[in-house]
């Protein structure tokens, strides 16, 4: 069954292999962790942040700007590793028509995409968790 989710998903992964191999050749690190691959730091890397960008997670692959940054956003990315486990082939294409659909309700693009707000309620739910821990 692990198999077939991997390969189901692999078209995406693929994709988040070349954004990976890209973001090496401007000096980023690849490790693994909880089953995906996360890659983080270079030049790349602090482009993007520059821009707003903290991860991003693509199939099996998550971009990520630095180790420790990805070390809190892992439980948010991995509800998209889940996603595109559900989606598949389709996940990339389904994320950005949602967001566009809300763009085109007058809504946010990222923060009302169904996809982002399933991620988010894993943050909230890391944020009283950790919360309760504090007590
Ligand atoms: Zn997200």
């Amino acid at each position: 069954m692990r198999l077939l989710i991997l390969l189901w998903t692999l078209p995406t992964t693929l994709i988040g292999m070349l954004a990976a191999g890209v973001w090496m050749l401007f000096g980023a690190k690849a490790r693994l962790a909880h089953g995906v691959v996360e890659v983080h730091g270079g030049r790349f890397a602090y482009w993007m942040m520059r821009r707003g960008f903290a991860a991003m997670t693509l199939g099996h692959v998550i971009l990520g700007f630095s180790a420790a940054r990805l070390e809190q956003l892992r439980p948010h990315e991995h509800v998209h590793v889940r996603q595109a486990e559900r989606w598949g082939i389709l996940f990339i294409p389904a994320y950005l028509l949602a967001g566009l659909w809300q763009g085109l309700r007058g809504r946010h693009i990222y923060y009302d995409n169904p996809f982002e707000l399933e991620a988010f309620a894993m943050d909230a739910l890391v944020a009283k968790t950790n919360t309760h821990k504090k007590v």
